[in-house]
């Protein structure tokens, strides 16, 4: 546990309280500290590995506005020849917000829009 707090840069003490809140939680059959049950027969147990969680962009709304086929749009009107943009570079297709996406949305934008630029192209 010493050698995973030092490779992970977490405070020893403080990983160590929190797993073994967990599997006291396991063996009691009684709710962490999050309101969470461990089975008894799947909690975690040595030996421990971790991996890093961080902060990442999950995807914009924002981004070059295109026509149906990914060509580029100039800003007051008409397509810019031989520039397309797809997924993560075009425009959302959720509307301006956030409460309009659907989940597939990105992978939709990045699937279909480029069929449809590598068509056009
Ligand atoms: C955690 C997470 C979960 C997601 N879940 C979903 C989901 O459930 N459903 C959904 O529809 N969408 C989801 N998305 C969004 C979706 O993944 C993206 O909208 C989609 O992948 C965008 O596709 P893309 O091809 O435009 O860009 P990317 O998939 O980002 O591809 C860009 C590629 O270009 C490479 N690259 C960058 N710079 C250079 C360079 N200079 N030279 C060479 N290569 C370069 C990158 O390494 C990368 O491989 C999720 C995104 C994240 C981060």
């Amino acid at each position: 546990m010493a050698e995973l707090a030092t490779k992970t840069h977490l405070p020893a003490l403080a990983l160590e309280e929190s797993l073994a809140g967990i599997a006291l939680a396991g063996i009691a059959n009684e709710e962490d500290d999050f309101g969470r049950v461990f089975d008894p027969e799947k909690r975690l147990k040595p030996p421990f590995a971790a991996t890093r969680v961080t902060g990442t962009l999950f995807h914009t709304q924002g981004g070059l506005d295109v026509s149906a086929d990914g060509q580029v749009k100039r800003k007051n009107g008409g397509l810019i020849p031989n520039l397309y943009a797809i997924g993560g570079a075009a425009v959302g297709v959720s509307g301006s917000g956030d409460a309009g996406y659907l989940s597939g949305n990105g992978l939709l934008s990045a699937v279909v829009l480029g069929r449809k630029a590598g068509q056009a192209g």
